[in-house]
């Protein structure tokens, strides 16, 4: 299936939650869902649907899967990932999810929004431990080192990225050094450092009917 494309702020809308899919715009009063909450469309203010429990868990999955940008056959992989490892799946699946390099870059403030994490990545912008990645997805490690291009460090994404992570911060598992454009993963991701209003347990359910 093709990526979307289209406007994001129509897809906070679609799922009636704030996705945070465009950068420093969406932590401003500038976010078009603070303005019209309803879904979009001609009947989006009329539409009242009793949605069914198969729905609600299949809404939170999309939203989620939406919010980092993933691929239903990704995504799907990521959940068979995270019911193969020990623990609990919904917390594996959430941090298979936040070690994805375009969130780490984005988390980092290395990159505005998780889709220009994506492209800047694909376009070797990154460094992690010396070695040039470009694939989106590379799960990072525990003690990675991410590092921007020395070559692209004056890049203006990156700049305005570094300027508004000032107002979101950086979670504790991460640590950031602005000056050499540089972050380390000092711990992996817990269930208790993921502040984002996700329900993974409707994910787990969704996928083991
Ligand atoms: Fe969603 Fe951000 Fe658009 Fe607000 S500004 S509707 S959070 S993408």
């Amino acid at each position: 299936m093709a990526r979307y494309t289209g406007p994001r702020c129509r897809i906070c809308r679609r799922e009636g939650s704030k996705l945070f899919l465009k950068g420093d715009r969406c932590y401003s009063d500038k976010c078009s869902f603070e303005k019209r909450s309803y879904a979009p469309g001609q009947h989006g203010q009329g539409r009242r649907v009793r949605v069914s429990d198969y729905g609600i868990r299949l809404r939170e999955k999309q939203r989620v899967r939406r919010m980092y940008g993933i691929q239903e056959d990704q995504f799907r992989r990521y959940f068979d990932e995270a019911d193969r490892r020990k623990g609990v799946t919904g917390a594996n699946l959430l941090q298979l999810l936040e070690l994805r390099l375009d969130n780490v870059v984005f988390r980092l403030g290395l990159a505005e929004s998780r889709q220009q994490g994506r492209q800047l990545v694909k376009h070797g912008h990154y460094f992690v431990n010396d070695k040039k990645v470009d694939i989106p997805s590379y799960q990072v490690r525990q003690g990675d080192v991410i590092k921007v291009r020395e070559k692209s460090r004056s890049i203006v994404p990156i700049k305005e990225a570094l300027e508004s992570v000032v107002r979101r911060g950086v979670p504790e598992w991460l640590s950031l050094d602005a000056e050499k454009l540089m972050g380390v993963v000092e711990s992996l991701p817990e269930r208790g450092h993921i502040t984002m209003p996700i329900q993974e347990q409707m994910i787990v359910e969704f996928y083991s009917k």
